[in-house]
């Protein structure tokens, strides 16, 4: 047995499983070529945040569109940090948000593929055996230095005008005796397991990031902590390990990491893994005022992903407006295919914003309406009342009340000539449609708003005469030549061409006296077509309506 054998025996006793042994419990994946292996590796530490859900849409894309696999690995090696919800969180975001898992945690507490524990906590053995190896190699070492110590040599590397860090001539354990070893441990100290960094800051590695293009760094030659002193690995030696395991080939995260490019680098090739692709994202950006800003989880309501399903955004219209981010070119493409499903579009990471892009809640809002203009009445019910179920009791109360109504309600101009586009979000509906509801209505209407053309005196008048000619079996045309009479009887052109030539001759036009109905029947001056809400709203509650006014 050589020396360092009996140094790794020393120290990890009880890992007596071999690399190997593990490496054959996760073959690699039998996959189409060219299929990627994705995955969204996040820490438990809080809500999945917009560009969280940005970076794992492009993850799973490219995995989908390739035949590959999208996995999540929850990486909770830091359970001080650990929020707790945060991964029911993440993964309910997901599935909300149209990202569809093959592997992973699941929200019952199990798991489901074959490449698992897919939590970092329950991979502790798997991770010890490869440490084990790397001390039996002499590419890793147990290091005993204390708080104070670290303290003491990153002083007199400052005095010294040196780089700081545990590295070269500063790592006082790297070439420690077994007898050393053994004392140390017999005086009961801890330890952790640092890589024998074989890298030199003279030496420069290059590598091609899969969005941001050649990059060159310094090579890492900093002997990094692998494993701590409760035996749990660092976020680097276990992502490494568990990259290879699970066999990603193109890794998409935030470029917070692209400064630890060259640690993984030299992770992949000390284990000797064949490392995967790397693409950096920059951060999503917001407007504040007139300056471009990155998201800020603590002020920002708007950073997390969890914000767009309170507000009821169809998942839908979230991955529609992320598909425009992602790629410049997919606006193009929608219009050329207004009907295919989004997923039919390739996404390129040669098309990607190296600079982060702008996060634009306008133009999710424009996409929103959009989509929710292409559904159908049922569509729109079934998702409004799946929203307000979790977000909005009277709501939810109402639409399972009378689902007939609601329908009808949501109905109301859904043609593909002109769609109606009042509803960006479920959270609108409220204020879109109180007023088809009589409680609501008289609860939140004070004021009746009039167009400028006509007085209350006049408006009462028009009111009461229109109550005498109201028959909702009119057909609209019938029903608009009403309109007109009543018009032209209280001094009104009758036609908006008549007003216009000789606008002295008229009190106001056709659609003031139509706007008039309008604002009794809603409380408002804009609302979608008037005789189609009438039709909705039915004789006894138009008439109810009418007279409530004229009274
Ligand atoms: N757990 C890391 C994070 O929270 C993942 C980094 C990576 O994707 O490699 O961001």
């Amino acid at each position: 047995m050589t020396n360092r054998s009996e140094l790794a025996d020393l120290l990890f006793p009880q890992v007596t499983i071999q690399p190997e042994q593990i490496a054959a419990q996760n073959p690699p994946r039998s996959l189409p070529p060219g299929a990627k292996v994705t995955r969204f590796a996040p820490s438990p530490t809080g809500f999945l945040t917009v560009g969280g859900l940005y970076a794992t849409m492009i993850s799973e894309r490219m995995a989908r569109q390739s035949g590959g696999v999208f996995y999540v690995r929850i990486e909770d090696t830091d359970k001080k940090r650990e929020v707790q919800g945060s991964v029911e969180d993440m993964i309910e975001s997901l599935q909300q948000f149209g990202v569809s898992i093959d592997e992973g945690p699941t929200l019952t507490g199990g798991e489901t593929g074959s490449y698992g524990p897919y939590r970092q906590s329950s991979r502790v053995g798997i991770y010890q055996a490869w440490i084990k190896r790397l001390l039996e190699l002499d590419l890793a070492y147990p290091c005993f230095c204390t708080e104070e110590e670290l303290n003491e040599i990153r002083e007199r590397q400052q005095a010294a005008k040196e780089n700081t860090g545990y590295y070269g001539k500063w790592a006082v354990h790297r070439n420690m005796t077994l007898d050393e070893v053994r004392e140390q441990l017999a005086s009961g100290r801890p330890f952790v397991i640092r890589l024998k960094s074989p890298g030199s800051p003279d030496n420069r590695i290059k590598y091609t990031d899969l969005i941001k293009g050649d990059i060159e760094m310094p090579e890492n030659d900093q002997d990094i902590v692998l494993l701590k002193s409760d035996g749990v690995p660092t976020y680097h030696f276990a992502h490494a390990i568990d990259d290879h395991l699970m066999g990603t080939t193109h890794v998409f995260r935030g470029d917070e990491w692209l400064s630890s490019v060259p640690i993984h680098l030299q992770l992949f090739q000390v284990l000797e893994f064949r490392r995967p692709e790397y693409g950096h994202l920059a951060p999503l950006m917001k407007m504040d005022g007139p300056s471009k800003r990155k998201f800020s989880k603590r002020k920002d309501r708007d950073a997390t992903a969890h914000y767009y399903r309170s507000q009821g955004y169809p998942s839908l219209a979230v991955s529609e407006y992320f598909m425009t981010l992602i790629n410049s070119d997919y606006e193009e493409w929608r219009l050329a295919n207004p009907s295919e499903p989004y997923t039919r579009f390739a996404i390129n990471t040669d098309k990607m914003n190296v600079s982060g892009a702008l996060f634009d809640m306008n133009k999710l809002n424009d996409v929103s309406k959009d989509v929710i203009s292409r559904m159908s009445a049922e569509e729109v019910y079934t998702l409004a009342s799946e929203w307000a179920k979790a977000y909005d009791e009277e709501l939810s109360r109402r639409l399972d009340a009378d689902k007939t109504y609601a329908l009808s309600i949501f109905g109301i101009g859904r043609t593909p000539e002109k769609p109606r586009k009042d509803l960006a979000k479920w959270s609108d509906i409220n204020e879109t449609i109180a007023y088809y509801y009589d409680d609501w209505f008289e609860s939140t209407v004070h004021d009746i708003p009039l167009p400028a053309a006509v007085d209350e005196t006049k408006a009462q008048q028009i009111v009461r005469d229109y109550a005498r000619l109201l028959d909702l079996s009119d057909d609209r045309d019938v029903w608009f030549g009403k309109v007109k009479d009543l018009a032209e009887a209280h001094g009104f052109a009758k036609e908006m061409k008549l007003f216009k030539k000789n606008p002295e001759a008229y009190a106001g036009h056709v659609g003031d006296v139509a706007a008039v109905l309008r604002a009794v029947l809603t409380g408002r001056l804009q609302t979608p077509d008037l005789y189609d809400m009438m039709q909705v709203m039915g004789e006894s509650r138009v008439r109810s309506r009418l007279g409530r006014f004229v009274e």
